[in-house]
């Protein structure tokens, strides 16, 4: 049904260059939410070097009102309204609060409307919701990938990459252009749907790439795909459906020698086994002091899927993309990881004589009887366990095992390894492949369509 609705959204697109679905299709306009909502109390301070030009969103040819101010303010009333204030707070103009009216600079080329500290192209536009006010750039996709593409890519990397990455970066927007829709905007400005940066922070090299691939998306059987990509795949990419449950032709696990020898394609981390624990606890994760990490089931490209965590008051089994995001994406940076731990004491053997010999043997300590301090035989480990014969009268064995003090990780690349790998996409550009090459070999059985113009 979702892929059906992408393919009429792309059939609009091409055939009726109208209003459709609340975006301007014509031009190609988005709405993208800057930062956080404000209180609608909090002042928005607006500058422009050639004044403001208020336009309705869907009619951008003809001005509807001009103010000849460099500088205005900018809050919203009880009424859900915008309120445009001058320099000495008295009121200009007062918008609807529903992004409907979007404001330029006072000239129509070029135009940037700089909001607080930063420029942003095109126009900048209000929406009020329950007392909040959120600042929205009403903007050409094309000059919203110029803000992407450096964002989610260093500038230094060889222009094929750039291409590349601005491809897959247009697409994900088609893709996700619903993603705030009952918010009445369409994307955010973070990590969420891709990273959005002001007018400062564009670059020669990646406005190149974006003019060079002019309205290029991937497509997998005509339809665009949402091509999502991570930092490095660590030589092996991932399925879709281990990181998110479904599984899509497109985006399947693939050998990916080129992200090997770049960043992140190797690292170590190491976490205090008390710090765990509070994150564990700050996830709802209750069972008291870490006493051991198991993997217990990995991927085809070894990520791992399931890990159980073993604790003084209970195991818990988690998916291993939920221990990155309970210990941090930026420090458990991927899946593809070993984990072992180190201090404490970790003497667990227990001997035995049993009826069948009169040496005693090793036994594992999962299969003997662990009493707690109080002779109650329980499946818990506490730190100190003893075991006992069957009939339960007897000792048998007695062992110490106390928490370590740290787990390490071992692990290769950075993120969740679905689809392109930047630094794969980096590597092969500097072999002489170009974004066609990249882009079809981290994505299975797609081409490259344009929107046309
Ligand atoms: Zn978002």
């Amino acid at each position: 049904m979702a892929r059906k609705l992408l393919l009429c959204i792309l059939i609009f697109f091409i055939s009726f260059p109208t209003n459709v679905f609340g975006i301007k299709l014509e031009s190609n306009y988005i709405d993208v939410k800057l930062g956080s909502s404000k209180h609608i109390s909090d002042i928005i301070t607006l500058y422009s070097d050639n004044g403001f030009l208020l336009y309705e969103k869907y009619d951008l040819g003809q001005d509807i009102e001009k103010v000849y101010e460099n500088k205005i303010y900018v809050m919203g009333n009880d009424y859900g309204e915008v309120i445009i204030l001058d320099d000495d707070f008295e009121i200009l103009t007062t918008i609807p609060g529903d992004g409907s009216i979007v404001i330029g600079n006072g000239t129509v080329y070029e135009s940037l409307v700089q909001v607080e500290e930063n420029k942003y192209r095109d126009y900048i536009t209000f929406i009020i919701k329950d007392k909040a006010i959120s600042v929205i750039n009403h903007i050409n996709i094309e000059n919203y990938l110029y803000g992407v593409v450096p964002k989610e890519m260093s500038a230094s990397f060889p222009l094929e990459a750039l291409k590349a990455q601005a491809i897959v970066a247009r697409s994900f927007a088609y893709v996700n252009i619903n993603a705030h829709k009952k918010d009445g905007y369409n994307l955010c400005d973070t990590t969420h749907c891709q990273v959005y940066g002001a007018f400062d922070n564009e670059h020669r090299t990646t406005n190149q790439a974006v003019n060079e691939t002019y309205g290029q998306y991937v497509s997998y059987n005509g339809k665009v795909i949402s091509a999502n990509y991570h930092s490095n795949s660590g030589g092996y990419t991932e399925d879709s459906s281990n990181v998110w449950s479904q599984s899509l032709p497109y985006l399947t696990a693939i050998e990916d020698p080129f992200s090997k020898n770049a960043p992140n394609s190797s690292w170590t981390f190491t976490m205090s086994t008390s710090e765990i624990k509070s994150k564990l606890i700050a996830a709802g994760i209750n069972i008291g002091e870490i006493m051991d990490m198991e993997i217990i089931e990995t991927s085809e490209s070894n990520r791992v899927l399931s890990i159980k965590i073993v604790g003084s008051m209970g195991e818990k089994i988690i998916k291993g993309s939920d221990l990155r995001n309970i210990l941090g994406l930026t420090t458990l940076k991927s899946t593809l990881f070993t984990v072992y731990k180190e201090g404490g004491n970790q003497n667990s053997k227990v001997y035995v004589i049993d009826a069948n010999s009169i040496y005693p043997r090793e036994i594992n300590l999962n299969y003997a009887y662990i009493l707690d301090g109080k002779n109650h035989i329980g499946v818990n480990r506490s730190s100190v366990s003893r075991a006992k014969g069957v009939d339960r009268t007897s000792t048998v064995g007695s062992t110490y095992v106390s928490q370590p003090d740290r787990f390490v990780f071992n692990g290769k690349g950075y993120g969740h390894g679905v689809g392109m790998s930047q630094y794969g996409a980096m590597e092969m550009a500097n072999q002489g492949y170009n974004y066609y090459d990249i882009i079809t070999h981290y994505y299975n059985g797609v081409e490259i369509l344009n929107l046309g113009k």
